[in-house]
C-alpha cells in the first residue's frame, strides 16, 4: 500500500501540474477543479507517506550511537541479494534470499553496529 502510493506520488504531482498549466492555457477546456483535485490528491498522498514513515517505527530497537529508532519499512539494502528489505523484521534474515545480516546500519548517523547492540535496554 505505502510503496504503491509512493510510486504514484510523482505521477500525481506531474499530472496536477499539467492540469493546472492546461487550465491557464485553455480555461474553457480544462476546468480549475480538475487541477485542484489532483493537487489535493497529491497532498493527501504526500501526507500519508510522511505519517506512515513517522508512525511505523521499531520501538524495541534504537541506534547505539545516536538513539535513532529504525523504520519498520523496507529501507535497507540486502547484502546478499541487493534488494530492499526490512532488516529488523526477522532479526537480520533477508525475507527474499535468506542472507543473515550480523550488523545493521543506522539511517540517520550511518553508524554500523552489531545486531544485539540495537536492542533497546528497558
Ligand atoms: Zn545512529
Ligand atoms: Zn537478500
Amino acid at each position: 500500500m505505502y510503496r504503491k502510493i509512493r510510486r504514484h506520488r510523482k505521477l500525481l504531482f506531474l499530472s496536477a501540474l499539467g492540469a493546472l498549466l492546461l487550465h491557464f492555457a485553455a480555461p474553457e477546456r480544462v476546468p480549475l477543479w480538475a487541477g485542484l483535485s489532483l493537487l489535493g490528491a497529491w497532498l493527501a498522498a504526500f501526507g500519508y507517506g510522511f505519517a506512515h514513515v513517522a508512525m511505523t517505527r521499531r520501538t524495541a530497537y534504537c541506534c547505539p550511537y545516536c538513539g535513532w529508532m529504525p523504520y519498520a519499512l523496507d529501507a535497507w539494502k540486502c547484502k546478499g541479494c541487493g534488494r530492499r528489505v526490512d532488516v529488523f523484521r526477522q532479526m537480520g534474515i533477508c525475507s527474499r534470499c535468506g542472507h543473515q545480516h550480523e550488523e545493521f546500519m543506522c539511517l540517520r548517523c550511518r553508524g554500523v553496529a552489531a545486531r544485539n547492540r540495537w536492542l533497546r535496554l528497558s
